[in-house]
């Protein structure tokens, strides 16, 4: 536990931003918090003034500089050419991890589940999420999904470290690796292959789909979820508004040098300026940035003054309910609620208790993993063609067989049309022609690969793209035709 005062920079955002925010330093001082803040713009004003990015150099710096970042909402003007900020600030600053925890109050908020505690580890820098997307056809446009080893790791041994330090017993993970057999896959496996250094947890892992329903059903099964990054984002707002609220959920987001705390909900532009919003979420987060700069004892002292106000039923319009809560307040009078009761626990919620231990988590050294020997076995040719007939176009591309290759199959949309393919099947503009060496299984060179696009090219049909085929000690890293 550190007693130095500890410069964060903080941004006030927009819409209810600037009041949550001033709600949620107010009871985080009254505290006791041991911060120095540097204020940045960021958002509807900075991406007006034309920075698409909606943030200004300047900045960076404060952020490189404290490396702490305690972030209001925001809102994303209409229109295209603006990037997120949010999706921005993760990947520059290197914040791999996105905590949710999702807790219900029950009696006090409304909820089907009052038993829910659940937390949600999401992987926050890769997946869909790295936005390499092209238009490659009329038809067909694409989004790389990547998802590697090392972001993997991270990730999962985040999970289980943290659900170490906070006394958690479960750690389930969400994936969908039945179909995405390598991207998926690879986050199943490094799941059971970290999890078995953590024998003390038990381990369970869903296919994402009947984990969501699970999840939305019976929370009280699970306990720290970690996913890859779409689904995380998308099932961990479902997880907040199933435990009562939107408005109730703060998130961390971590990386190795640097952190940023925020509310999950947006910059709700209709309840702004009118003392309405419900300033829990971004307090949330800060209790979480409390915790994460080594103020356990003042995160403990908010978080509890928190709970024993929810459980004196002084709510915001958002948790307000008729015969539950005793008193409607706006965010001011909230927060001076909070404020009150500092140094009180909650008397029928459980109170809550951070560790004063560092955080191990965030001290990874990565494992060291051999190359393993990768060679060039054939190649994906991707066509644009209009071509419709799948019989006709396959007959075409065979054509280009030739040097050492030979086609072996052409797909459309991943279904092989050809051969032996069926003329119902709906094709689009968008052909995958899979060569390999005449001699199956033997090794290519690059030198192949360019002679076959040179003679599609000068026959005027229109490669898109290739991808290459490799096997990695002698395994193949490419999904087979068919499977
Ligand atoms: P929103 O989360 O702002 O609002 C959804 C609903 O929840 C609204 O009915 C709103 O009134 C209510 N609500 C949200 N927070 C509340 C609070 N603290 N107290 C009381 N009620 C609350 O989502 P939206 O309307 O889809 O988006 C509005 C803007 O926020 C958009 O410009 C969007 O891009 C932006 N946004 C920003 C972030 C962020 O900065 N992290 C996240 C999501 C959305």
């Amino acid at each position: 536990m550190s007693s130095n005062i500890v410069p964060i920079t903080v941004a006030h955002g927009d819409g209810i931003g600037p009041e949550i925010m001033a709600a949620s330093l107010h009871i985080m001082k009254a505290a006791g918090a041991r911060i120095q803040e540097e204020t940045i713009e960021i958002g509807e004003k900075v991406y007006l003034r034309g920075i698409n990015a909606g943030i200004e150099p300047s900045s960076w710096e404060s952020l490189r500089r404290t490396k702490v970042f305690f972030k209001a909402p925001i809102t994303t003007p209409q229109g295209g050419g603006f990037k997120s900020l949010n999706v921005t600030t993760r990947k520059t600053l290197g914040l791999y991890a996105n905590i949710r925890p999702c807790v219900s109050y029950h009696p006090y908020v409304q909820t089907k589940h009052p038993g829910m505690d659940i937390v949600i580890v999401r992987e926050n820098e890769e997946d869909l999420y790295a936005g390499i997307e092209h238009r490659q056809t009329d038809e067909v446009y694409q989004c790389l999904k990547l998802i590697s080893r090392p972001g993997t790791e991270k990730i999962v041994r985040y999970a289980f470290e943290y659900a170490r330090q906070n006394n958690r017993k479960k750690v389930t993970c969400f994936a969908k690796d039945n179909i995405m057999k390598f991207t998926d896959g690879l986050f199943h496996k490094v799941f059971d292959e970290i999890g078995a250094e953590y024998p003390e947890f038990e381990k369970e892992f869903w296919i994402v789909d009947i984990g969501a329903a699970k999840m939305a059903d019976t929370p009280e099964a699970f306990d720290v979820i970690v996913m890859p990054n779409l689904y995380g984002d998308i099932l961990s707002d479902v997880a907040a508004q199933i435990a009562g609220s939107v408005g109730l959920a703060g998130s961390a987001n971590i990386g190795d040098r640097c952190a940023m705390f925020e509310a999950i909900h947006g910059s709700a532009p209709r309840r702004a300026g009118q003392n309405l919003a419900n300033p829990s979420g971004l307090l949330l987060g800060g209790v979480l940035m409390l915790v994460h700069i080594g103020q356990p004892d003042v995160a403990e002292l908010v978080h509890n003054a928190w709970l024993r106000t929810l459980e004196e039923g002084v709510h915001t319009y958002d948790i307000f309910k008729e015969g539950v809560s005793k008193q409607k307040v706006g965010t001011k009078e909230f927060a001076e609620a909070v404020v009150a009761n500092m140094g009180k626990k909650p008397q029928q919620l459980k109170a809550v208790t951070y560790s004063r231990e560092p955080n191990k988590a965030l001290n990874q050294t990565l494992k060291v993993h051999a190359p393993q020997k990768k060679e060039l076995i054939g190649v994906d040719v991707f066509f644009d063609s209009k071509d419709r007939n799948p019989i006709e176009f396959g007959k075409k591309v065979e054509t280009f067989n030739g040097g050492g290759l030979k086609m072996f199959a052409l797909s459309n949309r991943g279904t092989k049309v050809y051969p032996n393919g069926f003329e119902e099947t709906f094709c689009t503009d968008h052909w995958r022609a899979r060569f390999m060496s005449e001699t199956q299984g033997a090794a290519i060179s690059h030198e192949q690969i360019v002679s076959l696009l040179d003679r599609t090219g000068k026959a005027n049909l229109d490669f898109i793209k290739i991808e290459n085929l490799y096997t990695f000690d002698g395994q193949k890293g490419f999904v087979s035709e068919g499977e």
